[in-house]
């Protein structure tokens, strides 16, 4: 892939998240400013790594008719190994997330859902297995 490229749309595609040195958290999507130390912030980038497992999740069921996400999906906030939490689609039959299962991250092309779908930053997980 062109370097070039792959700068510009690395947040979408990559787990690619900013650490505050100041006070250790870290954040994703990417924030400028650490709100807990606001002048003190001091912001880097750390890639955050594509597995983890999931803390919780979401059955949707509610999805509008012209959509093309499969209905029902699965919304989840996953803890990656690297700590950091991301909210997320997980493309997987519902019945077989659970809390607890471990996953790791794909990166689909951004906006294939269409206007109505909901897009979390073009990552979404799969079970790892
Ligand atoms: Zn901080």
């Amino acid at each position: 892939m062109l370097p070039r490229f792959w700068r510009k749309i690395k947040y979408r595609y990559n787990l690619v998240g900013t650490k505050c040195e100041n006070c250790g958290s870290i954040y994703y999507p990417p924030r400028n400013i650490c709100p807990e130390c606001r002048r003190k912030s001091r912001m880097v980038e750390v890639e955050l790594g594509e597995r983890g497992r999931v803390v919780t999740y979401t059955v949707i069921h509610d999805v509008p008719e012209s959509s093309k996400l499969m209905k029902p999906y699965v919304v989840g906030i996953v803890e990656l190994d690297s700590g950091a939490r991301v909210t997320a689609q997980i493309v997987e039959d519902p019945e077989r997330v659970e809390i607890g299962s471990r996953v790791r991250a794909v990166f689909r092309k951004y906006g294939e859902e269409g206007e109505d779908g909901i897009i979390y930053y073009g990552t979404k997980f799969v079970l790892d297995e």
